[in-house]
């Protein structure tokens, strides 16, 4: 008798307004991505480099809200995933990258295409193409709904593939001792 092969669950995954340390983190998980992608297969995600989202089962999101594109993409994932994670601190709280929101987003252009140290005949881009900054950084929780917060900076290999394993054998996540910090 054959027996039916379990459906995988399809993921897909982005990188917003982060480092892609979020990623690396899940890629270092190492051997353990054997077994995972015979649970899994990657939908849209800089693995794959599918720039689309089709409909998933998770979707994992690395990187806050710093422009238009973020929030055209993070609404794209919120559309087509069943379940929608904020991974690490940029997406939880946004990061590193939100220590701009304090300061005026002319001032930051000014500075940085002007008037910054070593910039000679600078000019602040305004190709009709690059995605519109948004006045702050922003975590993923203020424009869509999260099922789940995954916190670190970025979170372990270990916590991500205990949150993942969890998830996928359709548990609610619990990361035991030692597997959460927020650094
Ligand atoms: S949480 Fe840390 S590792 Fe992850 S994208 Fe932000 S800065 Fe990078």
């Amino acid at each position: 008798m054959v027996v039916a092969e379990m459906k995988k669950l399809r993921v897909a995954t982005t990188s917003l307004a982060g480092c892609f340390g979020c990623h690396m983190s899940l890629l270092d998980i190492d051997e353990r991505l054997v077994p995972l992608l015979e649970l899994i297969e990657l939908d849209s995600s800089p693995l794959t480099d599918i720039k689309h989202c089709g409909p998933c089962d998770i979707g994992l999101v690395e990187g806050g809200l710093c422009n238009a594109e973020n929030v055209h993409k993070l609404r794209e994932l919120r559309a087509n995933c069943k379940i929608l994670v904020a991974v690490g601190a940029c997406a939880i709280n946004g990061g590193l990258p939100a220590q701009r929101n304090h300061l005026d987003i002319r001032d930051c252009l000014q500075t940085v295409y002007l008037t910054g140290l070593g910039v000679e005949r600078g000019f602040i881009p305004n190709d009709p193409e690059l995605p519109l900054p948004l006045k702050q950084v922003h975590p993923l929780h203020d424009v869509v709904k999260i099922d789940y917060f995954l916190p670190g900076c970025p979170p372990s290999a270990d916590a991500i593939w205990q949150f993942l394993t969890d998830l996928i054998a359709g548990r609610t996540p619990h990361l035991g001792h030692g597997l959460i910090h927020y650094d």
